[in-house]
């Protein structure tokens, strides 16, 4: 949808600026080129004329007095302000004719007032049509119209069956209110999402409208927090009055913690436009009664920042959470994106899904696009298993850059960093297996290392946390092992561990320190602060785990350094080693199930 609007008003404005220089480029002719200019003659040699009686006819128009004497010949003169010209002309004989044409002084305003009066038209109905706000003449993009009925169901949305589950209930009501009204049933007014980013929300409150067959009316909260107050609660505005309008509707409100963040937390006095488009969107929700068939959905990522006020009942007091998709989901979803894709006999979704833990269904979606491009590309007719490995990859770290140019010494330490990272997942007990290393660089890595988990993980013990770090530390420890000196490489592996340590110490109670909920207060309220003291304590908690971990990671390198020093040098001539490459370099080891 953004990328629409910008040309439409584009063009819009355009036309708009045309018509108000051509429009200015008229008045200014109307006033100057009266067409074939008649001889200008003294006004006194006019009444001498007009006494002669040669003058058949005058036109006086302000100051200019346009004469036709009696063989067709026409004259102008120019009398003084005020001078009573027409009553002299008419004692002679003169027909005359007063106009009020030309641009008189009074009208002189009027040859700037009527383009600027455009162009704040046009700059007001830019302003609005894009608020949303209903004028007749603006190009409204929301107009119900456009997002009803979005065409999406269920069917296009998979792997979220609770989900669906608890909202079949909103279609059934938008389909029948009455069955509902009969009964006396009260149907929430708000629906929240709650889920990480790219795992369907949006889609889903599509696919609501969808099945429901009603309109679609959408607001990313986002979008208004940072212009002019007052605007995020115009909009919120008109697009409830459209819904109404239009009930039984979907109202989507997406993002909402931009708006609907606690109203005491952090800003100090508060941030107004905020504070007016919550309260409007409150005032809206409080506004229409049951009765009134629109339903809000709103989405969000952050469930713990919203102000209470939003989830009180009568609002948003029902919550449906989208979680990433297990296997099966993802099996699910791959299979919905991959409806119109043709594939290579043999791929099979399931073993994808298998290798896909972690990644959302707005990825998955992306790894099939990414695949179908390069298959394309590769001038395939079908997207066969190295395009979904790449593809993987891609959606994982970005393209390849190989046209990044990286010194042979620079090459060699991204070897051993990376060949630290796989061979700790192969060596720890607690650690997932590497499926494939590679020190081709891509746009948000320099090398890569991708894990394989062999499932999908609810728990995570404290060993498999503790292996997680040592992995991540694997890196630069390599480094340190074999060059006696460290790289800025591995910033992202540093941050990785300390956060996974962070949260052993201060949220899980696996450090010394206990079982104490040591998290700062999420919503910055200084009660949930900690003590200075005990902050401290913490800090220090997570340093010695992350160095801890470090320390076993060199341990664990220089026992195996025949291994990484195998593997660092296959990197280096080959680039890229699967499971099975190192299956071949290291043989069974190690022998360790997991
Ligand atoms: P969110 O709003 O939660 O960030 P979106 O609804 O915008 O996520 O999802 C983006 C895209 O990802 C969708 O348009 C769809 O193509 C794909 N997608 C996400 N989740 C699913 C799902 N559960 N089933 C099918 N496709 C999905
Ligand atoms: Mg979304
Ligand atoms: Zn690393």
């Amino acid at each position: 949808m953004a990328e629409v609007r910008f040309p439409k008003k584009l063009i819009f404005l355009v036309s708009a600026l045309v018509i108000v220089a051509l429009l200015s480029v008229g008045l200014y002719l109307a006033k100057t080129s009266k067409q074939a200019e008649p001889a200008t003659i003294p006004i006194s040699d006019m009444l001498n004329r007009a006494e002669q009686k040669t003058i058949k006819e005058a036109t006086v128009e302000q100051n200019l007095v346009t004469v036709v004497d009696n063989e067709g010949k026409r004259y102008r003169a120019f009398k003084e302000e005020g001078q009573p010209i027409g009553d002299t002309l008419r004692k002679n004989g003169v027909k005359v004719t007063v106009v009020q044409k030309g641009v008189a002084p009074w009208q002189a305003p009027l040859v700037f007032a009527v383009p600027v009066a455009l162009l704040a038209l046009v700059l007001l109905l830019a302003r609005y049509g894009k608020s949303g706000l209903q004028l007749p003449l603006g190009p409204d993009r929301r107009k119900v119209g456009s997002d009803a009925l979005p065409g999406v169901t269920f069917a296009d949305v998979a792997g979220v069956d609770e989900a669906k589950y608890e909202l079949t209930e909103v279609v059934e009501f938008l389909k029948y209110p009455d069955k509902f009204r009969a009964l006396g049933a009260r149907i929430p007014k708000g629906v929240l999402l709650v889920g990480p980013p790219g795992t369907g929300k949006t889609l889903i409150s599509k696919a609501v409208a969808g099945e429901a067959a009603v309109p679609f009316l959408h607001i990313s909260a986002s979008e208004f927090v940072e212009v002019y107050v007052g605007v995020g609660a115009s909009r919120v505005r008109s697009l409830f009055q459209r819904a109404k309008k239009n009930a039984p509707a979907i109202v989507f409100v997406d993002e909402i913690d931009a708006v609907g963040r606690h109203r005491s937390a952090g800003h100090m006095g508060g941030n107004d436009e905020r504070d007016q488009t919550l309260n409007q969107l409150l005032v809206e929700m409080d506004g229409f009664d049951t009765n009134s068939s629109v339903v809000v959905i709103a989405a969000t990522n952050r469930p713990d920042t919203l102000d209470q006020a939003l989830l009180r009942p009568g609002r948003f007091d029902r919550r449906v959470m989208l979680d990433s998709p297990d296997m099966e989901g993802r099996r699910q979803i791959l299979e919905v994106h991959a409806k119109n894709k043709p594939l290579e006999a043999g791929v099979e979704l399931a073993a994808l899904a298998r290798q896909t833990a972690g990644l959302s269904g707005a990825d998955l979606a992306n790894v099939l696009n990414e695949a179908a491009i390069l298959a394309v590309r590769a001038d395939k007719k079908a997207i066969g298993q190295p395009e979904l490995e790449e593809a993987m990859l891609r959606v994982m770290a970005g393209p390849e850059k190989r046209s990044r140019v990286i010194s042979e010494q620079e090459k060699k330490v991204i070897a051993y960093h990376e060949a630290g990272h796989a061979v700790m997942m192969r060596t720890l007990k607690h650690a997932d297996p590497v499926r494939m290393v590679s020190v081709v660089s891509r746009s948000r890595a320099l090398g890569l290392t991708v894990q394989r988990p062999e499932e999908d993980r609810y728990l995570l013990s404290k060993e498999q946390l503790e292996a997680r770090m040592v992995v991540a530390l694997g890196g630069r420890a390599a480094e340190e092992i074999i060059f006696s000196t460290v790289t800025t490489g591995a910033a992202q592996d540093i941050e990785q561990a300390t956060a996974i340590a962070r949260r052993m110490v201060a949220e899980f109670g696996m450090s010394p320190l206990g079982l104490m909920a040591m998290k700062a207060g999420v919503g910055g309220d200084p009660s949930e602060k900690l003590s200075d003291a005990l902050a401290g304590r913490v800090d220090e908690a997570v340093k010695v785990l992350v160095e801890e971990c470090y320390e076993l990671a060199k341990v664990e390198l220089t026992t195996n350094m025949d291994k990484l020093v195998k593997l660092a040098e296959h990197l280096q001539t080959h680039e890229t080693a699967y499971a099975a490459d190192l299956d071949e370099l290291f043989g069974t080891f190690p022998a360790l199930p997991n």
